[in-house]
């Protein structure tokens, strides 16, 4: 495994369980036989078997018709899919030193795979013939989707460029790479050297958690027996939010906004310069005028244009209601007899105090009424409502952990659907976050296969053989990778490459993201959240509280939110030559939307990984909000039915959007289900920002 670049050691298939049928119950991978050296021998077949098929597609002296061509693309790679889907679900959710190691050879493999086959004039040249002669292929629906999606893969990788693009390319794409590595590194760079240590006297209104965390902080930098905050939005937030010395809050706020901008070696305002001037070539090499047309056109948005629109629409009253806050927070100063203009160090600060007086809401309070188990129950039911299908559990089926569980889904008919598989618990061997994925999709291309859908979240495990209980955040979470989860477990297309969460951007967090609605509703929490003691319910009083609570302070983040993708979208849409000094392209685009100054962006240009650390979301970061319009749109759909289970309404949902996978446009998707287009009015409701002056 040392040697990357010639043949390793010859693969030996014989016992290697990666390589073998599988005879297990529903096929699924047998965890318990796999070791970490059956990988490299499995992805070396699996690349092989793999470039076997595509240049057989591309030998293939036949004209191109769908089948030779497209469909058999959607059947090559199997053995590459499968070995990939088992090896990146141990990487994140069960790795090794062992696993890691391969994993950076892997990922260099893949890449080395996958150029060359992206890259193929002849392959994209059967493609592009059949393309163009779609309207007489006599092509379903679906295989119109797919053959359009094909072309537009590879032609976004510049397969259908001349060889001189196709080198320049080449070279834009390592320069982005370098460049998106060096801004990131950049970033770690002056987020390590900066500490501010905590004397005696500086931990007013810090509680005992948060100073031991800053004392464990210190020993970790090799400063045992002191305290330190760090410039870690995990340090920086909560001090801002708690600390009472006005003086250190400056500090602190200071040089986190400063953070990629102090003009020593760590300065990314040069590397932002050559970013966006690359990309721009790049989209103009592919004949796109600036990045932002580029990234969009494969995007639900479609246009800069409909993304600005979206984004001033909640702009206006998200700013008016964060002004009318400022008022308040400032009279709040006033009251404590602080003689000062409220600051953007202040701003958390106050806005805390603020929220306990008006809401009277403490997270602490409704944590033993959320059980896993009983949110896990919730999430099923609310399915079982929906959906029809059920979920049972399995005890024979192998795992990656002991604490792993898996479910069987069935239809309402009985029929097998699928199989589930939740990964809670956080361990030393997982990465941190949450996450939906599968060790195999939906479709039915050679008779049905069955998915297999997996969850991994990190919540506490309890303690002593208590019951795990889940913060509010921790409850929407669940629900949030279970709707990925539907995604992926309702699905019904013929073609693999357009199963389930195979979406847009800014359509892939609809099914997540509306599935949370549930989990907030009275009907749902009166149920499933009880006492982990007493049995007892959630009280009423503290239910109200619970929901009001969550509209507290939308100014604040939807401002601070919007503000960044709008600066997001300017930099991909002006012209690069034009843009000048960051800094000064910074204050003159806030000026222009007029941004509270005592709110600061989300994300300062240095500081934007996001969009500069590389290109996933360049002139994308507005697809959360995207994908927030509709679900707060679509969840109005049940509450116009004046039922959260209305079955006509949850028919629709289930056909249109959770099985339809990426067989559909998205928008034509969502106007079946809804009628219409969504409507910004329904998520400006759900922050609480539709009473605003300006909303109207
Ligand atoms: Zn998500």
């Amino acid at each position: 495994m040392s040697d990357s670049t010639g043949p390793i050691a010859a693969p030996v298939d014989a016992g290697n369980p990666l390589l073998a049928a599988w005879t297990t119950p529903f096929e699924t991978p047998p965890f318990e036989t796999i070791r970490p050296e059956h990988f490299v021998p499995a992805f070396e077949r699996a690349f092989a078997d793999h470039a076997a098929e595509i240049a057989a597609i591309v030998n293939d002296p036949t004209e191109p018709d769908f089948d030779n061509t497209v469909t058999a693309l959607e059947r090559s790679g199997k053995l590459l899919n499968k070995v990939a889907a088992v090896f990146y679900d141990l990487v994140s959710a069960h790795s090794s030193p062992e696993l890691l190691k391969i994993d950076e050879e892997v990922s260099l493999r893949m890449a080395r795979h996958w150029n060359p086959i992206m890259m193929n004039a002849v392959l994209f040249g059967r493609i592009a013939a059949l393309r163009d002669k779609r309207q007489s292929l006599d092509l379903t629906p679906e295989q119109q989707r797919l053959l359009e999606r094909t072309y537009t893969r590879f032609h976004r990788s510049g397969a259908g460029l001349d060889d001189a693009a196709k080198t320049r390319m080449a070279e834009i794409n390592e320069r982005l790479a370098q460049l998106g590595t060096s801004f990131s590194h950049h970033l770690l760079g002056d987020e390590q050297d900066w500490v501010m240590e905590l004397g005696e006297d500086d931990t007013e209104g810090l509680p005992a958690s948060f100073v031991a965390a800053a004392k464990a902080a210190a020993e970790e930098r090799g400063m045992p027996g002191k305290a330190v905050i760090t410039l870690s939005r995990s340090s920086v937030e909560p001090f801002l939010k708690m600390s009472s010395r006005r003086d250190l809050r400056e500090k602190v706020y200071r040089a986190f906004i400063a953070r990629g901008d102090n003009g020593n070696d760590n300065d990314n305002n040069a590397i932002i310069g050559e970013i966006l001037s690359l990309r721009e070539e790049s989209a103009k090499l592919l004949g796109y005028p600036t990045f932002a047309a580029y990234r969009l056109e494969d995007s639900m948005a479609k246009t800069p244009e409909a993304v600005r629109g979206l984004l001033e629409r909640v702009w206006k009253p998200a700013r008016a209601r964060a002004l009318a806050d400022r008022d308040a927070l400032q009279e709040l100063v006033a009251e404590e007899g602080g003689n000062f203009k409220l600051a953007p160090w202040d701003w958390r600060y106050y806005a805390e105090k603020l929220r306990q007086r008006r809401a009277n809401f403490d997270d602490a309070a409704i944590k033993p009424y959320l059980t896993l188990d009983g949110m896990i129950a919730a999430a099923f039911d609310t399915a079982t409502r929906l959906f029809g299908i059920t979920f049972a559990e399995r005890r024979d089926v192998p795992v990656w952990h002991p604490d792993v569980r898996v479910w069987e889904v069935k239809d309402q008919d009985g029929a097998h659907r699928g199989l589930f598989y939740g990964d809670y618990y956080a361990r030393p061997s997982k990465r941190s976050g949450a996450w939906m994925t599968s060790l195999r999709d939906q479709q039915k291309l050679d008779g049905a296969v069955a998915p297999l859908i997996i969850n991994v979240c990190n919540f506490a495990k309890g303690a002593g053989g208590e019951p795990s209980l889940l913060s509010p955040d921790d409850a929407r979470t669940l629900f949030h990778e279970f709707g990925h989860g539907l995604h992926g477990m309702l699905s019904d297309v013929t073609y693999p490459s357009l199963s389930g969460t195979s979406v847009f951007t800014d359509f892939v967090e609809l099914p997540s993201q509306l599935y949370e609605h549930w989990q907030e509703q009275p009907q749902v929490l009166r149920q499933f959240a009880r006492h982990y003691q007493t049995g007892e319910p959630l009280p009423d009083d503290l239910l109200q509280r619970f929901l009001a609570a969550r509209k507290f302070g939308q100014g604040f983040a939807t401002v601070e939110f919007v503000s960044s993708a709008l600066l997001d979208l300017e930099f991909h849409t002006q012209p690069a030559a034009s843009i000048g000094e960051i800094r000064a392209f910074e204050r003159k685009e806030l000026d222009k939307i007029g941004m509270p100054e005592e709110i600061a962006l989300r994300h300062r240009p240095t500081q934007f990984g996001h969009i500069f650390s590389g290109d996933h979301y360049a002139s994308g970061y507005y697809s959360y909000m995207w994908s927030e319009v509709m679900d707060a749109d679509a969840f109005g759909a049940f509450e116009e039915a004046g039922d959260i289970f209305a079955a006509d309404v949850a028919k629709r949902l289930r056909d249109d959007i959770y099985a339809s996978g990426g067989s559909r446009d998205p928008e034509e998707a969502y106007v079946a289900f809804r009628g219409r287009k969504p409507e910004p009015d329904a998520l400006l409701r759900r922050r609480g920002l539709l009473d605003t002056p300006e909303a109207a």
